[in-house]
């Protein structure tokens, strides 16, 4: 199958890349950087032909373009929103809102405009499966400790804009939902986070391959139970 990851530079989408290229899938593995995303290029090596790095920013509107052009009307089974950004937005007081703009910006408005640009790319197949990162932190029922706006509130909004799409998409055939990766040893989860890339991705793509119209429209955990909204 054909699967597309962004982010897949490093941290989970870099994982990804790996675990799909090892099971032999096609890979379009995009970054922001192509030249400096060492670890990826390193993967297309070991797997020519089936990874293909590829670049994108989601936030850039003329970088989408370019990507979609990149892709040449291939036909994608499997876009995996992965991409995203941790802003450090400050607390109430100290609102930093240039960052809560940044977030949403990347994580909320991107993969909703990019799966959109893609729905072309995905209607050719008989998969059409989106899964978007999201977070636990986005979950408004699990919040008991407060601050992290910009975050929060970009994966909240997120939650309810794929919502919307599975509602919208459905009568199509598409599966689309959000994922909670676990608290995962990357950048952006820090050296303390409980599970490592491999245990998280292992356990997302089995979520993703046994992905049918009942997940569509829900809020996954990384191990396979449903996240409260
Ligand atoms: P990470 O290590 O910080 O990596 C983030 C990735 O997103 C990098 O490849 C980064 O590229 C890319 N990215 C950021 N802005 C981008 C943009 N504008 N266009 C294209 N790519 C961009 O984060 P991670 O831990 O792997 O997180 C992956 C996803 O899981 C995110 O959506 C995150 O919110 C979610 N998540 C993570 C955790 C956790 O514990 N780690 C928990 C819950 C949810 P550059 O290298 O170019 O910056």
């Amino acid at each position: 199958m054909v699967y597309v990851v962004t982010g897949a530079n490093r941290g989970i989408g870099l994982k990804f890349v790996e675990q799909l290229a090892a099971r032999g899938e096609v890979v379009y593995a995009t970054a922001r950087k192509p030249a400096e995303a060492e670890a990826l290029t390193a993967l297309a090596a070991k797997h020519d032909g089936k990874v293909h790095v590829v670049a994108l920013d989601v936030s850039d509107p003329e970088s989408v373009a370019a990507f979609v052009a990149a892709l040449d009307g291939v036909t994608v089974d499997v876009l995996v929103n992965n991409a995203g950004i941790y802003p450090q937005s400050g607390g109430i007081g100290t609102l930093d809102l240039e960052a809560m703009r940044r977030g949403f910006e990347v994580n909320t408005i991107a993969p909703l405009r990019l799966t959109e640009v893609l729905l072309p790319s995905l209607r050719g197949s008989s998969v059409k499966k989106v899964m978007f990162l999201s977070s636990q932190m986005g979950s408004i029922a699990d919040n008991g400790s407060g601050g992290s706006y910009a975050y929060r509130m970009s994966k909240t909004a997120l939650n309810m804009g794929v919502r919307s799409m599975s509602r919208d998409l459905a009568g199509d055939g598409f599966i689309t939902f959000v994922v909670h990766p676990g608290w995962v040893q990357t950048d952006m989860g820090g050296p303390n986070a409980k599970i490592t890339t491999e245990q998280s991705v292992a356990g997302m793509l089995a979520v993703l391959d046994s992905a049918d119209a009942q997940t569509s429209g829900e809020f996954m955990n990384w191990n396979g139970s449903k996240l409260e909204w």
